[in-house]
């Protein structure tokens, strides 16, 4: 949540906040006491006046008397006139007991109680009344006094004030601001580090409140922090785990993919010579027809088939027979192209897909498979026991390439048997048979 422009300028932090209620409190409390203080003062005065008043009335009169009962003018203005010169008194009057005024001196200068405060006290004779005299007391310098003390008081009690105040901000901001301070600081330390998973301790160790609650964090944050620590080194070791099940799995699916290409490799090869096998021959010829077809190339098929094998099963056995089919296949691949498939389709049967290759070059390489094993093959190793082939050939021009594949290899097979039926041991190509 973002403050405001306004909000952040009067943003203020707990010292500023402090200082502030402080500074309110206490103004209201200096104007506060201050006023009680005058009021009680002024109280005072007042009261202190009365009684001066009253005394001096009583002994005013007393001294009174005699004048009064002579009818001494003269002394009774005299005696009034030395009172009024007093600081106190700023009017007097004396009246007989018919009320008229037999003297008077100084003047009242306002009814108003609080510059001049009016006694008035019999003049006794035993216990009659022989006359009154009348007092008026001046506060007015009582009053000056009391507004000098006013000033007085409030500069001393500003003095005190700023100083408790002065007293309780720093006593304040060591209990708790500057806690507050550390923790707000340490909060927003682990914030700024949120990439490290431990959680810090606060550093206060004081004895109040604040120490409880960094002692508790501090408690809860170890408690967290081992929690942490064993939830990560689960994680790493179920890391471990996972990552060693991981190799396993893909340990087993390499050897189930080997496993997959050996069963690949054996259900398309020949168990006695190693050769391809017929189901091999079957889906490669389809295929190089196909391809043959779309570029119009030129492929021919060879069809081989020991001669008279019964008999070379029947005379050394068929121990031996297959380990002539075995000679007879080594002797084929060593005069094969790269290109050239050759394929064991049955008992002594072998096939040799040519690819791009003519009549005449298939001829060629049929009549020079046939001319080695003539020459290498033989059952005793004597002349007269040579062991020898017959190959039929066929080849697939653009004129013959819609044929089917069962028909191609069939016209092979035809030139085989033609081969067999007139002369082992040749080489027929299916285009020369009449
Ligand atoms: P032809 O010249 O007309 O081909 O005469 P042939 O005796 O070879 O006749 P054919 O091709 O029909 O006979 C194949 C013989 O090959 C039959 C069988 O006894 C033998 N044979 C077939 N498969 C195997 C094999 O895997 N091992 C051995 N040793 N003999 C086999
Ligand atoms: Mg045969
Ligand atoms: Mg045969």
């Amino acid at each position: 949540m973002t403050d405001t422009p306004l909000k952040s300028m009067f943003k203020l932090g707990i010292r500023q906040k402090v200082l502030l209620v402080l500074m309110f409190v206490l103004l209201a409390s200096l104007t506060i006491s201050g006023w009680l203080a005058l009021q009680e003062e002024k109280e005072n005065i007042l009261k202190e006046v009365h009684q001066r008043g009253t005394d001096i009335s009583r002994f005013v009169a007393k001294s009174l008397v005699y004048s009064v009962v002579g009818y001494d003018y003269h002394s009774i203005d005299l005696l009034l006139k030395e009172i009024v010169q007093t600081d106190d008194v700023g009017y007097s009057k004396v009246a007989n007991i018919k009320g008229n005024t037999m003297a008077e001196a100084g003047k009242i200068v306002a009814k108003d109680a609080s510059t001049m405060v009016m006694f008035n006290e019999k003049i006794m004779l035993d216990d009659d009344v022989v006359g009154v005299l009348t007092l008026g007391f001046s506060t007015e310098k009582t009053m000056h006094r009391l507004e000098r003390q006013k000033f007085a008081l409030i500069k001393r009690e500003a003095f005190i004030i700023l100083l408790i105040a002065i007293g309780e901000f720093f006593a304040l901001s060591f209990i708790i601001i500057k806690p507050v301070g550390i923790m707000s600081k340490f909060f927003k330390q682990n914030e700024d580090d949120n990439n490290d998973a431990t959680l810090g301790t606060i550093p206060i160790t004081s004895n109040d409140e604040f120490g409880e609650l960094a002692k508790q964090f501090n408690d809860l944050s170890y408690n967290l922090n081992i929690a942490n620590s064993e939830l990560q080194s689960r994680v790493d070791y179920a890391d471990d785990e996972l990552i060693k099940t991981n190799n396993v799995l893909l340990e087993r699916s390499k050897e189930l993919m080997d496993l997959n290409d050996e069963f690949k490799k054996l259900s398309v090869t020949d168990s006695l010579t190693g050769l391809f096998n017929r189901r091999y021959f079957e889906e490669t010829l389809a295929r190089e027809m196909e391809v043959s077809k779309r570029h119009g190339d030129t492929n021919s098929l060879l069809v081989l088939d020991i001669d008279h094998f019964k008999k070379v099963n029947d005379n050394y056995g068929h121990m031996h027979g297959d380990t002539v089919i075995k000679m007879i296949a080594t002797v084929m691949k060593g005069r094969l192209r790269e290109s050239d498939v050759l394929c064991r389709i049955g008992g002594e049967e072998f096939v040799v897909i040519c690819r791009r290759a003519g009549k005449e070059d298939a001829v060629e390489l049929a009549e020079d498979i046939r001319k080695t094993v003539e020459e290498q093959i033989t059952n005793t190793g004597k002349d007269e026991d040579k062991v020898t082939i017959s190959i039929g050939v066929v080849t697939v021009t653009k004129d013959n390439m819609d044929a089917h594949v069962e028909d191609i290899f069939k016209q092979a097979d035809i030139a085989l048997y033609h081969r067999k039926d007139n002369g082992r041991n040749r080489v027929t190509h299916y285009d020369d048979i009449t």
